[in-house]
């Protein structure tokens, strides 16, 4: 057996997280009490869920809200992982780092429990969003501890971005590019979600006139439990974290992904769509059915590195291939010129569970898409870059985060490092290789390749 560890960390963090464990549980027949409601001989979804003694299922995660305990999940989770502090981080990521500090070793020993109990441990998934204090500065710590002591492991960030018009404090792109600079560095995929594009969904597709974050919560974790389907059950073309960590990062930095999701159709529209693969595999396509950034969007600019399909349903590998095969004729999809294949499909028979609390209509087919677009540059432009320039130009806010130990250079060292990060995205469309990356090839003391 090859586990997950899952962590949430923050409001944001726990809250998406809990939706996600809503739909596993839906998934696998196991109660919100923690038991397997009927026995199935498949016992794939072990790589997220861990048995007790007394029959009951324990989450793989350490937490930090005491407040899980009583929620009506509370008693899937066993209380020793769920951790928290006495102060909250008032939205300082420096200040979520130094109230972290007083848990981490705390954090690092449940972690080590949990991994150690593992039989191979594939990897961690980490819920969060960056623009608050704890997500963002707590999970920063935690993912310097994966850097430490768990380098080989498949890192995943699933994190909610600041949205370009709403905030939830004036410090967000503060907290954000810090904590960008976190994932940039120690982490190996990072599912980006952004709150106004899925806001925009529930209400131009799902008809919800005052959508709030529990609506949004249900689309990250139809995503999410998509994304991870291949994990928890077998399947037709399945891939591990590593495979997917392979098919779809070409180069380590440019790891920040974009989701996308279709149908989503409310439960009183289901009936007025065609539910045939084509038709699926273009929805995913369109802009207007991403988590993320999608107005920001421009189909003949940003290209397509790498994509993974993921479909659920009674789909044949035919059908999927030939649905790619149409996509691409019809210049639905652009690839950089480097990577004309792109595509990597997975195939799982079992749709998506629609829950009862869901906005979203049940289909007996589905698709997600993740993918590596290098449109997701302008994103950390709009959301993070531009408006933290216009602050820290000011110093604006700045001694808060001193008071917490943070260094002013630190401030100019991250945004030099996301403005390069920027740039790396548009290189990527030059279909020359440069000089430099030939030098670095040649020089590199692990690479044994031969030069004639
Ligand atoms: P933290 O606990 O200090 O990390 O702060 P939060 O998690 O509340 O981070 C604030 C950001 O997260 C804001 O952009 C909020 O809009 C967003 N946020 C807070 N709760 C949720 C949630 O349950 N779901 C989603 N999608 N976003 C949330």
């Amino acid at each position: 057996m090859r586990e997950i560890i899952t962590i949430q960390v923050g409001q944001a963090g726990i809250q998406v997280g809990n939706a996600v464990w809503e739909q596993y549980c839906a998934e696998h027949n196991i109660s919100t009490a923690g038991k397997q409601q009927r026995v199935t001989k498949d016992n794939s979804f072990k790589v997220f869920f861990e048995e007790t003694s007394s029959g009951q299922f324990v989450d793989l995660e350490p937490d930090v809200i005491d407040n899980m305990k009583s929620g009506p999940l509370g008693s899937l989770f066993d209380k020793d992982f769920l951790l928290s502090g006495k102060e909250d981080s008032a939205n300082i990521f420096s200040r979520g780092c130094f109230l972290g500090k007083q848990i981490l070793d705390k954090m690092d020993d449940q972690l080590r429990k949990l991994a150690d109990n593992c039989d191979n441990l594939m990897g961690f998934m980490v819920t969060h969003s960056i623009g608050g204090g704890t997500g963002s500065g707590v999970g920063a710590l935690i993912f310097e501890g994966f850097n430490l002591y768990y380098k080989k492991k498949v890192r995943v960030g699933c994190s909610i971005f600041p949205s370009y018009s709403i905030s939830s404090s004036v410090v967000e792109p503060y907290n954000a590019l810090f904590a960008v600079g976190s994932l940039l560095d120690f982490t190996d995929i990072v599912l980006v979600f952004d709150n106004e594009s899925m806001y925009n969904i529930c209400q131009r597709n799902l008809h919800i006139a005052k959508p709030d974050v529990s609506n949004v919560n249900r689309l990250i974790a139809k995503v999410m439990s998509s994304m991870t389907v291949s994990l928890r059950f077998g399947g037709e073309l399945n891939a591990s974290l590593d495979e997917l960590q392979m098919n779809l990062i070409p180069f380590p930095r440019l790891h920040f992904l974009t989701t996308g999701m279709s149908p989503i159709v409310s439960k009183m529209d289901v009936n007025t769509i065609s539910n045939d693969v084509q038709t699926i595999t273009d929805e995913c396509f369109k802009p207007t059915n991403w988590l993320v950034h999608y107005n920001s969007f421009d189909p003949m600019d940003d290209k397509y590195m790498s994509i993974v399909l993921n479909y659920r349903g009674n789909i044949t590998s035919k059908e999927a291939n030939t649905s790619i095969q149409w996509l691409k004729k019809n210049d639905k999809v652009r690839l950089v010129e480097w990577c004309p294949t792109g595509f990597k499909i997975g195939l799982n028979d079992i749709p998506a569970t629609i829950l009862e609390q869901d906005d979203i209509g049940a289909f007996s087919k589905n698709a997600v898409m993740i993918a590596n677009n290098i449109g997701i540059s302008r994103m950390f432009n709009e959301r993070i870059t531009r408006k933290f320039d216009l602050m820290y130009n000011q110093r604006a806010f700045v001694h808060w985060y001193l008071g917490y130990g943070r260094r002013e250079r630190q401030f100019g060292i991250t945004r030099q490092d996301l403005g390069y990060l920027e740039r790396d995205y548009l290189d990527v469309l030059s279909e020359q290789i440069t000089d430099e990356a030939v030098d670095d090839y040649v020089n590199d003391d692990n690479n044994d390749t031969n030069y004639y």
